[in-house]
């Protein structure tokens, strides 16, 4: 038998896809790996995110590792700060924090002389493979609004919040009703001097209760296994049979989950004028679907208020919308959302024979399977572009994605492989496959999203989560350049 070589890898970022990476390479006994984080912690979304209300809208048991169940999740849904521990403990007993380079942030990646070199503010450090796992919505997403800097109070994104700042005392203005700004109303509505939601574009919310775990639940769970992997696996079928299909192929699921939204909508608000200002003029899911149990409610607390009103411009006092009226705040919250097309930038990625990914992302982000691009071998994204990032839980995706990269990792360990990057013929195949699939899809519909790119199409995967793990299961090795020894 051939003798496995002694691989280098580097990872960037330790968000819950970093970490997964690395505890694949464990499992695969390479411990040669680092991983380059900006942070002081890992956790990625988990950790910037710190927002009142943050909580995660795909069920616990199904939004963790298959490999690390855990049977303490207090809700069905649980709090942000919960999943940050769950993958902070995982980093811990994995021993995977003694591979990570805290606050060390990559400004490059250059692919010289059949390696990787990855640039930092100590230099650059060669690498054989290099595994991005940067998340995508990551870079926050600032609205143009005139005169949005001269606000007198304090001003901060969703994903930058400033906890120095009391809440109870403040009147709150909130810009954006996505599953951010919706989260964050289900928190401190009735709860504050007020809060004032400005709303550009109603959505539709589907009703979900956030059940609490009894004692007895979690006690069972932590002494039968297998009640975990009964838990991951029903809820695994609920979400792709359910929002995976509905999503992308017209089917009773999209009609059955529509209706659930209306009655939603007319059974929580009674009062048909707010009814109808709630009410959107597109299909539900053309839109990241909103999963929340008590949004409508929060909204028909006193103190709370709905603006639907376009927002004209915003001045010291607060924000002016088009009808002229003055809303004062002593609080602005910009929950509105994320550069979704940033990916792994902005670091700079350098493939062979100097091609930036840049010049190759002129025409949008795109990918082969979501994972490689070609001319930039050895190079493997997690949540890469068109990866299924809807309703559904990340953290399978990741998991689907890295043992693809291990596949290749270990040929190259191996020796059997020495380079592998897709074929240009390859991607272009499979991204035109995606195309053609789209108008299926419920994201073409009629809204705008920010799942729409450039060209107006959706940059998600149009096929069911099966379907993904079909794509991923065995690697096509004639969809490759490959280099040998
Ligand atoms: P988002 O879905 O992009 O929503 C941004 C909101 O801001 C929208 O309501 C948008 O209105 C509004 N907005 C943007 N610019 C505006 C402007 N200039 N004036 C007025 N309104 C403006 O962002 P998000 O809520 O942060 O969510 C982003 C994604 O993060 C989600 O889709 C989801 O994938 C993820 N997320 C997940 C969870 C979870 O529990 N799993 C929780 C939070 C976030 P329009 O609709 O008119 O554009």
């Amino acid at each position: 038998m051939s003798e496995k070589r002694s691989l280098r890898v580097a990872i960037i970022g330790a968000g819950m896809s970093g970490l997964c990476m690395a505890a694949k390479l464990q499992d695969a006994g390479i411990e040669t790996f680092t991983i380059f984080e900006k942070a002081d912690e890992v956790g990625g979304t988990w950790r910037d995110n710190t927002y009142p209300g943050l909580s995660c809208d795909v069920p616990s048991r199904f939004y963790a590792y298959s490999f690390r169940p855990n049977p303490a999740w207090s809700r069905l849904m649980s709090p942000g700060p919960e999943i940050h521990s769950y993958f902070r403990q995982v980093a811990t007993e994995r021993g995977i924090r003694p591979h990570i380079r805290f606050g060390s942030d990559v400004t490059s990646a250059r692919y010289r002389d059949g390696q990787w070199w990855v640039g930092t503010a100590d230099g650059e450090e060669a690498f054989d493979v290099l595994i991005t796992a940067t998340g995508f919505l990551r870079v926050p997403r600032y609205p143009d609004i005139p005169g949005l800097d001269s606000f007198a109070g304090p001003m901060f994104h969703s994903s930058r919040w400033d906890h120095s700042v009391t809440l109870p005392d403040k009147r709150i203005g909130l810009i954006g009703t996505g599953s951010t700004g919706v989260q964050i109303t289900a928190e401190l509505g009735g709860k504050v001097n007020g809060l004032k939601i400005f709303q550009r574009t109603p959505q539709w919310v589907f009703p979900t209760p956030n059940l609490r775990y009894s004692r007895f639940t979690k006690t069972a769970l932590q002494r039968w296994a297998t009640l975990n992997k009964l838990g991951y696996w029903f809820w695994q079928t609920y979400i792709e049979h359910g929002f995976g299909r509905a999503t992308v192929e017209q089917c009773w699921q999209r009609r059955a989950m529509a209706a659930m939204c209306r009655w939603n909508l007319r059974l929580s608000v009674r009062d048909p004028e707010l009814r109808r200002r709630l009410t959107p003029d597109y299909q539900a899911m053309c839109k990241r679907l909103i999963l929340a149990g008590h949004y409508y409610q929060a909204l028909q607390k006193p103190g709370v208020h709905l603006v639907s009103q376009a927002i004209d411009h915003v001045e010291p006092r607060g924000v002016i919308t088009a009808d002229g009226t003055l809303h004062e705040l002593d609080l602005l919250v910009l929950a509105t959302g994320f550069d979704a097309r940033a990916y792994v930038r902005p670091m700079e990625i350098v493939g062979e024979h100097g091609l930036k990914l840049d010049e190759a992302w002129e025409d949008g982000p795109h990918a082969y399977r979501s994972i490689a691009v070609p001319g930039f071998p050895n190079l493997f994204m997690l949540m890469g572009p068109h990866s299924p990032i809807g309703n559904q839980s990340l953290v399978i995706v990741a998991e689907d994605q890295a043992d693809y990269a291990m596949w290749w990792i270990n040929q190259i360990r191996d020796g059997s492989v020495v380079a592998a990057a897709p074929t240009e013929a390859a991607t272009k195949d499979y991204n035109e496959s995606m195309k053609a699939a789209m108008p299926q899809t419920v994201w073409v519909t009629g809204c705008k999203s920010w799942y729409l790119g450039k060209d107006g199409l959706p940059e998600l995967f149009p096929w069911t989560p099966r379907r993904h793990r079909e794509l991923l299961a065995t690697p096509q090795t004639d969809d490759f350049v490959i280099r040998t020894a």
